[in-house]
């Protein structure tokens, strides 16, 4: 089983958008693109709303079934480690393994030699795409190996319960407190090609800040350095290191980064390389806003769930910690919304690129604010049937014309 050159990673909170979702994908289509649908969802999503990937898997089949969609598809177990992993299990063809927490610990004496005297071809001139020092390969030694072999460890458990190329793989070392650096990134492959571990792509934390639902904070041109360098590396660990073909980079938090999808489009298309940006949170933020732009009830009913997130903006975003900056100072109070229009509170949570009225701080407020719509119960989800026409409306239209069209058309 294979990714396809592109494919994107769209986030169904609710488990209704799913046609909606599609109907951007169809709309790509018509547009002469192609990429894969990859509904991911991680354990702590499925443990604040109180679905089950059971559910997660149902709700993708269904809006498959119901728009006759016939491109590939995928369910993700996004961010699982081996505590996580068993409930997904029979329901996801893609996994999404995290080692954050081993990375840093330390592999054994006797696998931190194995590795130095594998990784020693890596200091040959014109080996790699980038130069590599022999302190590249001692940090990832010290920093990364015992996290590959987790991931290695974790890859085995799935494939011993899972028919043989039934599924894909993805390691993410996004969440970590500094970036890697492309000689880094090459010294890590060599480490997972030594675990056999078949990736289809490869998350690394790239330069810069991705924040929730907001345009990419930090130096483009140094985003963009490290993008194509790092796209060079998969695409020769895919060649040199025996990584599956098609092996590609995994962009996280990558829903709203507007500044950067056209020096991605423009890499992947000289380099002919393929590329996962995972958007999955920018669609609860479209419930939200249809919800709005439907005016009356549905309007009233965004403004309880941002009222609710003001008052317990600690609790919500405490798990977000590293992917969210709100200045508290810069919310507006929930009295001023509630005198609000439609239009008003439409333009403040819309994220078009280089709008001068989407308020970054709301908008990061809302986006982990998910729980609160959660704890409605049918009030919330009946909300999205009532108002079907303009909440699908703008999931499609925030998918194919912000995210698909930029990234995969140009
Ligand atoms: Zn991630």
């Amino acid at each position: 089983m294979r990714l396809s050159r592109f494919s994107i990673g769209t986030g169904d909170r609710f488990g209704l958008e799913g046609e909606a979702q599609i109907a951007a994908f169809k709309e790509l289509r018509a547009h002469g693109g192609e990429a894969d649908i990859v509904w991911n969802k991680s354990n702590r999503e499925h443990v604040i709303i109180g679905s089950s990937p059971a559910d997660q898997a149902n709700a993708a089949a269904a809006s498959v079934t119901n728009t006759g969609w016939d491109g590939k598809w995928f369910v993700d177990a996004d961010h699982i480690s081996l505590k996580t992993i068993d409930w997904f299990l029979p329901h996801c063809n893609f996994f999404t393994i995290d080692v954050a927490e081993t990375i840093g610990r330390q592999a054994s004496a006797g696998a931190r030699a194995a590795y130095l005297a594998q990784a020693q071809f890596l200091l040959e001139k014109g080996a790699a795409p980038v130069p590599v020092t022999q302190g590249d390969i001692e940090t990832v030694a010290d920093k990364f190996l015992a996290a590959v072999q987790e991931a290695g460890n974790t890859y085995r458990y799935i494939a011993a319960r899972k028919p043989k190329d039934s599924f894909v793989v993805e390691l993410s070392m996004d969440e970590t407190d500094a970036p890697q650096t492309p000689a880094q990134v090459a010294a890590i492959l060599v480490a997972v090609a030594a675990e056999k571990i078949p990736l289809s792509t490869f998350a690394p934390r790239f330069p810069g800040k991705f924040l929730k639902g907001i345009d990419y904070v930090g130096d483009v041109a140094e985003f963009l350095s490290a993008f194509e360098a790092e796209t060079k590396i998969v695409l020769w660990a895919a060649d040199r290191l025996g990584l599956p073909k098609g092996f590609k980079l995994s962009v996280h938090t990558g829903s709203d980064k507007f500044k950067l999808y056209k020096g991605i489009h423009e890499i992947v298309t000289r380099l002919g390389a393929g590329v996962h940006l995972k958007t999955a949170g920018t669609t609860w933020l479209e419930e939200i806003v249809g919800l709005a732009e439907a005016d009356g009830e549905g309007l009233a009913l965004a403004k309880r769930v941002y009222a609710a997130a003001y008052a317990r903006i600690d609790e919500l975003t405490a798990p977000y910690a590293n992917v969210v900056e709100i200045d508290r100072a810069r919310l507006p109070r929930p009295d001023e919304v509630a005198a609000w229009d439609s239009k008003t509170f439409v333009n403040a949570l819309r994220h078009e690129p280089g709008s001068q009225t989407m308020q970054p701080d709301m908008r990061q407020l809302m986006h982990v604010g998910f729980k609160i719509a959660a704890e409605m119960g049918e009030e919330y989800t009946d909300a999205l049937v009532e108002y079907r026409e303009s909440v699908a409306r703008n999931v499609q239209s925030n998918l194919y014309a912000r995210h698909l069209l930029p990234i995969i058309l140009g």
